[in-house]
């Protein structure tokens, strides 16, 4: 930004609204131990300290945060020094994390936005952070993406503090960008992700200002760094709204720069089996997710790319490869040309691969040869795929049936040599997988 356009800013933004403690329902006894330590040990020594983003907009919406972020105006160090269960992270943003149990409470420093330190030329141990420039709270407040996530909880004299409107956003239930949408997309197209993901989770509207904007920018994806995107997919996909989120992201055209060879065959079979199939394994996901039971990211990544893998191992099929080479292939190319877009860790998509190997494998039944697959430590994630495609409208329903038969008698007989190989053997093998 030019430094007449940075004054001129300065002298429109707007004074803070500052919501007193009678105004407003945040009261400390939703707010953890750990966090109001943390508070109160800061403000204690004289440095300011308040709850910012996600807990702040959570409390106020009477819902519980999932995490408590705090923000200081005391440096990293200084905040190291005054906890001596803290560790510093990160190389571009350096903040702390206070541990107590296993309850982490991440303290960040006040940080004004990029054009502030443009041309200051910002050293510390040799590098440039430019992002790491400290500012006061009213700086830190426009680096932000959501007015709803740029409220501040003030420990002093339990405040609130809004510059963005962010309050009336909330009651009326909007997700509304700060400053112009534009520009704040072009600075970190994640933005587009986390209003959609936002406004689902929360059941807010998308401001029409930042919706338009939303859809005229969604190919700004394509040019993330693909690492970036991943961490976003799950939090896209493992936050409980899965299949709402699928939705609302192809309504924006956010969906087809993620997952290109998933978009193309959707886009064919609208109404489908495709469709349906990516429907169930993400209602799946938001049913176990609301049962507390685990998910593994690789299931995920195995629905969301069986459609597009299997219309290529059909094509080597055609062309004489075997089933089992041809999905061996498929697999290949079609997780190589994903990571160019959006990276996925090995662990995950080595399980998309064993989830997708073993469908062959499950049509050949009877015999030691089934009893033997029951143990084989992929064999339930495999299972619960087959029963997916029988959902979606698949020609497998009697294979799952079968299957699902073998072990319930499995099961009912302890003492069997089939016991053996498949329940004690398989439980032990069979790691849950953690995100
Ligand atoms: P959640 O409930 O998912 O944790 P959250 O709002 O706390 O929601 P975080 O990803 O934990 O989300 O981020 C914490 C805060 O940091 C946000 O509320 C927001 O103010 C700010 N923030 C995070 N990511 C961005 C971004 N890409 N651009 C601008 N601000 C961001
Ligand atoms: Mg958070």
């Amino acid at each position: 930004m030019k430094k007449e356009a940075q004054d001129k800013v300065s002298v429109l933004k707007p004074r803070p609204r500052i919501i007193s403690r009678n105004e407003h329902i945040i009261s400390r006894n939703n707010i953890s131990d750990s966090a109001l330590k943390v508070l109160y040990r800061l403000k204690n020594a004289d440095y300011q300290a308040y709850l910012v983003g996600g807990s702040v907009r959570d409390l106020l919406l009477g819902r519980e945060p999932k995490d408590f972020d705090v923000v200081t105006d005391a440096h990293p160090e200084q905040v190291r020094e005054l906890f001596r269960n803290s560790i510093l992270i990160g190389r571009r943003f350096r903040l702390a994390h206070v541990r107590y149990g296993r309850e982490i409470i991440e303290v960040s420093t006040f940080r004004a936005p990029h054009h502030v330190a443009d041309g200051a030329g910002h050293m510390v141990d040799g590098r440039i952070v430019r992002d790491n420039v400290y500012g006061t709270l009213e700086d830190d407040v426009w680096r932000r993406d959501l007015t709803v996530n740029a409220l501040y909880y003030n420990i002093e004299d339990f405040s609130v503090i809004d510059y963005t409107g962010g309050m009336q956003d909330i009651l009326a239930g909007r997700i509304r960008l700060i400053g112009e949408p534009r520009q704040r997309f072009i600075e970190d197209p994640v933005r587009l992700l986390r209003a959609v993901r936002f406004a689902v989770k929360l059941g807010f509207r998308i401001d029409p200002d930042t919706e338009k904007t939303i859809i005229a920018l969604a190919h700004l994806l394509e040019e993330m760094p693909p690492a970036r995107l991943f961490e976003e997919i799950l939090k896209l996909f493992m936050g409980g709204y899965a299949v709402q989120t699928f939705e609302q992201l192809r309504h924006y055209g956010l969906f087809a720069p993620l997952f290109p060879q998933t978009e193309a065959t959707l886009a064919q079979q609208e109404g489908g089996f495709p469709h349906m199939l990516l429907i169930h394994a993400l209602n799946n996901t938001d049913k176990r997710l609301a049962e507390n039971k685990p998910v593994t990211p690789g299931f995920l990544i195995a629905s969301l790319f069986w459609i597009p893998m299997n219309i290529m191992a059909k094509e080597y099929m055609a062309n004489g490869l075997s089933e089992t080479d041809a999905i061996h292939l498929a697999g290949d190319v079609v997780i190589s040309k994903q990571i160019t877009r959006t990276a996925i860790p090995r662990r995950f998509t080595r399980i998309a691969r064993e989830i997708w190997q073993l469908q062959p494998r499950l049509k050949r039944q009877g015999g030691k040869r089934s009893l033997r697959l029951l143990a084989h430590p992929r064999f339930r994630a495999a299972y619960d795929f087959l029963l997916l495609r029988a959902q979606a409208g698949e020609d497998v329903q009697e294979l799952a049936d079968w299957w699902t038969h073998l072990q319930e008698q499995d099961h009912a007989k302890p003492d069997t040599e089939q016991k053996i190989t498949s329940g004690i053997k398989g439980r032990h093998r069979r790691r849950p997988e953690k995100i």
